[in-house]
């Protein structure tokens, strides 16, 4: 939580109310210059190659490593999620950061291609060379795993990073900044510049190569109108509505406990959080007597903290109220549920499926629960939502055929969210979820150009691409093609 004070701004326990911190109000000029300095940075940090940038970025990862309670502290204070959540996604940032520096090479060095009959004189090869500059907005659920999403994969692939934290974060984003200065004294690599929506958007029009945004749909949407005007590439990872698919022949015990640590943890305020549950009508009352069990064992402020940003309670109770008035029943919580700065756990059942509840991104600790006649009918309802991020299923038998039928950029199978801390894997979304992809080999090459060369080994016997070109050559070569590619 934050309060604008003149040109700096306060940041806020939201457990408390008390101040944890102040910082500059970022100006469009003061952008201009970090994003200016950050280019002679890039050549610098373009110039270690592969191994260099790996041993330095060792040396981050270590410190992260090494002072974990340290930054653990930060995050509570700004957030109020407790220690052990912060450690969850201190310690995810830290395997991705590690597989990034590791890989770089591998995925975006040099790798040969086949040059095809035509040309077999060429040797063909493609590497990907850094953008230069990459400016990284983040947002506040989790400050350090999201942004370093982006961050980590940005710095591996070569590019110095100007990043904008959220302003309910502006500390957590201050102290990855100044452990990544301890570890690369050298040039300013990864820069800090803090402040609210006005110190994003100068960044997107401060001359970066690319921008990374995380957040809202529709803070995304605004960014890419912004970045259209100097055609700036964009990556985009916004909300999501994730659906859970429960089978007739799932373990319900795990699905259970899935769905209440999917929906409930950080109280509900996950990008990838579940918030939408469809079950098979043979399983529906034995799973929701689960579910209600275990919501019921969980507390707001012990298993979880308040709710990081106060007008996203508002947001919550809406969704509550309209889906108890149109018919939709709590069988745990309600909106009694919803405090000044805490949310109990809310389950929903019988919420008609246009409520706001169902369709909208809550982002709090609440869930909905649906009967369905079969998977057929779990996938249509899953699938029609404008989000496509990320999706769970459990089932024993149909796991892999459920997946591929979700239109979600990733599905856990038989396990909340495992696709988040599976460094390999791409993550990102599509419809209002955003597009392009972080983590992974797509996501070192979403911050690179990819660059072809074709070398000359040889002078073709065949010269297709010079006026010296003889009428007996084309013969020979409509010849060969009619030959090879005109049988079916
Ligand atoms: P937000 O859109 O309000 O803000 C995100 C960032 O954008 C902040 O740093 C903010 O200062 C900045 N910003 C605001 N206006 C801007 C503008 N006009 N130009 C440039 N930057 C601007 O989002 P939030 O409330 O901080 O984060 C919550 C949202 O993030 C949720 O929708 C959540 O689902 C999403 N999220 C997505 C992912 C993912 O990987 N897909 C991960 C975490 C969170």
């Amino acid at each position: 939580m934050t309060t604008l004070t003149g040109e700096t701004f306060e940041s806020v326990d939201p457990a408390t109310g008390a101040v944890v911190g102040t910082h500059p109000v970022h100006t469009a000029d003061q952008v201009e210059a970090a994003v200016a300095a950050a280019r002679d940075a890039a050549d610098w940090w373009a110039s270690l190659g592969f191994a260099g940038r790996a041993e330095r970025l060792a040396r981050w990862r270590a410190a992260l490593a090494r002072r974990m309670p340290e930054l653990c502290r930060v995050i509570t204070a700004e957030t109020g999620k407790p220690a052990g959540d912060a450690q969850l996604e201190l310690v995810l940032a830290i395997e991705h950061l590690a597989w990034a520096a590791k890989h770089a090479r591998k995925e975006l060095g040099p790798q040969r291609r086949a040059p095809g009959m035509l040309l077999a004189n060429q040797v063909a090869s493609v590497e990907y060379h850094p953008l230069g500059v990459v400016g990284v907005i983040g947002p506040w659920n989790y400050p350090v795993y999201t942004p370093l999403g982006s961050i980590s994969y940005a710095l591996a692939a070569g590019n110095a990073v100007v990043f904008k934290p959220s302003e309910y974060t502006p500390g957590v984003g201050r102290w990855l900044a100044d452990a990544f200065a301890e570890a690369v004294p050298e040039h300013p690599v990864l820069q800090l510049v803090t402040g609210f929506g006005a110190t994003g958007a100068a960044l997107t029009t401060a001359g970066v190569d690319k921008i990374a945004f995380t957040g809202s749909a529709a803070t995304g949407k605004k960014v890419m109108a912004s970045a259209a005007e100097t055609l700036t590439p964009v990556v985009i990872e916004a909300g999501g509505k994730d659906p859970l698919l429960v089978d007739a022949d799932a373990d319900l015990e795990a699905a259970a406990d899935a769905t209440v640590w999917g929906a409930f943890s950080n109280a509900g305020q996950t990008c990838a959080g579940v918030e939408r549950v469809y079950v098979h009508e043979r399983v529906y009352d034995a799973f929701v007597d689960k579910v209600v069990d275990k919501a019921r064992k969980v507390e707001a402020g012990e298993h979880y903290g308040p709710m990081t940003m106060p007008s996203q309670v508002d947001v919550v109770r809406k969704h509550i109220d309209d889906a108890l008035a149109r018919g939709g029943r709590a069988l745990v919580g309600g909106n009694g549920a919803v405090g000044e700065r805490f949310v109990r756990p809310t389950v929903l059942v019988d919420v008609p499926e246009d409520c706001s509840a169902v369709r909208e991104e809550t982002f709090g600790p609440t869930v909905t629960i649906a009967k369905v006649a079969d998977m057929d009918e779990a996938i249509e309802k899953a699938n029609d939502s404008p989000y496509g991020l990320g999706s769970t299923v459990f089932s024993k038998s149909r796991g892999m055929e459920l997946a591929r039928r979700l239109r979600t950029g990733q599905t856990a199978i038989n396990a909340p969210l495992s696709f988040a801390g599976i460094a390999s894997l791409p993550f990102g979304g599509s419809g209002e979820s955003g597009f392009g992809r972080i983590h992974g080999p797509e996501g070192l090459r979403e911050f690179a150009r990819p660059k072809s060369i074709a070398r000359q080994r040889f002078t073709a016997p065949i010269a297709l691409t010079s006026f010296a070109r003889s009428k007996r050559t084309e013969a020979i070569v409509g010849k060969l093609i009619a030959k090879l590619h005109g049988k079916r």
